[in-house]
């Protein structure tokens, strides 16, 4: 029998028992009447959740493919770009800048803090040829949040446009496409979407648009010209991957009859009720800005943290995730998007104390041998 497991993780997170079920039905034929309507019911409630009027457009391929996405259509060999890193999805943007051959100037804070909004303004000033701008909503490394609100008015009086890794963010912790002026928004399937891995999306304003026309980097499977002209017709220039569109569908479904603000609402609730059992337990947060969608934790200095995760994982049922790169035994994280709910998070932690309380037991009785 499969061992039961609750998956806590900030990607790919819990998908509802009733989706599951929708990704066994027999495979069909794209290019057909019935895909069209299931694709233009998913690509419109999208736009819900980016809150955008602009089309939403869909890639085969996990959320890095709209990343580079949001590189290859928007620019040219040697344009300067400003990269904000925070964490390793912000190092991400300065790495596929560089593989496309464009000139990045990075911003860096320490891992844990969050860039401020003014470090932005400076930076653009310094840098007036710069011509996009690339930040993350929520840095799922640090569990930071950055003010792209803020952000995107400094952005806005300027030629660049606003590009926002949204991946973990989205359908967790606010984000106004329309509204802020962000040009760009990427995700991916894994995470507030609640359905498993394999799915990216991308959508973009008309000043991103604009950029576009000019842009000259190589792009074939994620032009988005092509994108544009299939999805007039509620269709993609490649196969899709049907099933997965038919799992979006359903979640679509229930986010449209939650409401975004509601479903935004809940998930703070959900990280301040993770916040302050995390203190409760004598740990420390890891951000100093934290986000909605995850809390990442410091695991305390007597503990071994990729022992931890694994004890949890591997004997306790509950998967965390453990820290990234240099951040790895440093830090725990426990996700708060989509289909997680306070009973799950309640026994994660609860397992979480019992299990700190063994650790510490056989550490003692170590000394004392
Ligand atoms: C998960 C995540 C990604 C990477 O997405 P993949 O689906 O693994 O390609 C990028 N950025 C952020 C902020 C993420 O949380």
């Amino acid at each position: 029998m499969t061992k039961r497991n609750i998956l806590l993780t900030p990607g790919p997170t819990p998908v509802p028992p009733e989706v599951l079920k929708v990704m066994a039905e027999p495979i069909f034929h794209h290019r057909t009447p019935r895909y069209r309507e299931l694709f233009r019911e998913v690509s419109e409630n999208l736009k819900l959740v980016f809150r955008t009027q602009e089309s939403v457009y869909t890639f085969t391929g996990s959320g890095t493919l709209a990343m580079e996405a949001s590189i290859a259509n928007f620019l040219s060999a040697g344009d300067k770009v400003i990269t904000l890193e925070a964490g390793k999805f912000g190092e991400r943007w300065t790495e596929i800048a560089k593989r496309y051959g464009l000139n990045a100037v990075v911003v860096k804070v320490p891992y844990g803090e969050t860039i401020s909004p003014e470090t932005l303004e400076q930076t653009l000033q310094a840098n007036p040829g710069a011509k996009a701008v690339y930040a993350t909503l929520c840095e799922t490394s640090t569990g930071v949040l950055l003010d792209i609100e803020s952000m995107a008015r400094i952005v806005a009086k300027t030629q660049a446009i606003f590009v926002v890794d949204a991946i973990s963010g989205l359908a967790a912790d606010r984000l106004e496409m329309d509204g802020w002026k962000v040009d760009v928004v990427v995700s991916g399937s894994q995470k507030g979407l609640m359905i498993p891995p394999g799915l990216a999306f991308l959508a973009a304003s008309k000043k991103a648009w604009a950029l576009n026309k000019t842009a000259k980097l190589p792009r074939y499977y994620v032009d988005l010209g092509q994108c544009e002209k299939s999805l007039k017709d509620w269709d993609t220039p490649f196969t899709p991957a049907l099933t997965l569109v038919l799992a979006l569908r359903e979640t679509l479904k229930q986010m449209k009859q939650e409401g975004i603000e509601r479903i935004w609402a809940r998930t703070g609730k959900l990280a301040v009720y993770t916040r302050e059992q995390i203190k409760n337990l004598g740990l420390e947060l890891f951000s100093k800005k934290p986000a909605n969608t995850l809390t990442a934790v410091k695991v305390p200095a007597d503990i071994d943290g990729e022992k931890l995760v694994s004890t949890l994982r591997d004997e306790k049922g509950v998967t965390l995730a453990g820290g990234q790169g240099s951040m790895k035994g440093q830090v725990f994280r426990v996700s708060h998007m989509g289909f997680i709910r306070e009973s799950d998070i309640k026994i994660g932690l609860s397992v979480l104390k019992e299990t700190l309380e063994e650790l510490r037991k056989k550490n003692t009785t170590k000394v004392h041998v």
